[in-house]
């Protein structure tokens, strides 16, 4: 069994992670459970850089191979905002998710419809020695101004999928972890996860 280390305090994502990777001989472990906490500042420039920053403290701190991800809400009309800060999108620093969806379709209130955005997602999976691979998955759907639906978290109520007729919050789980941003990076890491040479042992 490998052992892959979620570079994220987020049980939510565990549980995306393990449902995605359920089939595959890999072994997902949250920081919690091998006593590590780490707070790591997303400082960098890009979802990539933020991937990374969090991979390889983790790995770093626990030797083990460890995965980081980044992600963020791109609306085409706002020329690709709220993007890499769509985590603190929001006048007010205590706002909640709600709070952000509220600011969000205020600013795009006077621009014609369809609002046309994606999430986008990278994930970053890093060795204890050092080595690094990205991957990265993209959803596309177009932001709507009233919330359906009560799944999901962040943007899901008015993030609209047209090719189902439903919005990210209004899928089952499921559904979400088959055609998510994350998910959609996290099939394309499986082939570099179960090659030899990523789970072998780092050389002393
Ligand atoms: P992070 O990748 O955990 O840093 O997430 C960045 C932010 O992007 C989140 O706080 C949400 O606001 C937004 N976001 C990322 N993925 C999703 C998603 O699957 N649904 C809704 N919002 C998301």
């Amino acid at each position: 069994m490998i052992k892959l280390l979620l570079a994220s305090q987020n049980s939510g994502k565990l549980r995306e992670m393990q449902f995605i990777l359920r089939d595959l001989p890999i072994q997902i472990i949250a920081p919690a459970d091998i006593g590590i906490h780490l707070e790591v500042e997303e400082t960098g420039k890009t979802y990539a850089e933020n991937s990374a920053l969090k991979a390889k403290a983790y790995a770093k701190a626990s030797g083990l191979l460890s995965l980081g991800d980044d992600s963020g809400l791109e609306v085409d009309a706002l020329n690709g905002k709220p993007g890499l800060y769509s985590a603190r999108y929001a006048p007010n620093p205590d706002a909640t998710d709600a709070d952000r969806r509220a600011f969000l379709l205020e600013n795009l209130r006077a621009i014609s419809r369809p609002w046309t955005a994606c999430f986008r997602a990278t994930i970053a999976i890093a060795h204890p020695d050092g080595k690094i691979h990205f991957t990265e998955g993209v959803c596309e759907g177009e932001i709507i101004p009233q919330e359906r639906g009560a799944g999901g978290f962040g943007y899901d109520p008015v993030f609209y999928l047209p090719e189902l007729g439903r919005t990210m919050a209004e899928l089952s789980e499921e559904e979400k972890n088959r055609l998510s941003h994350r998910a959609k990076a996290l099939e394309k890491a499986k082939s570099f996860l179960l090659k030899p040479s990523t789970t072998g042992k780092p050389k002393a």
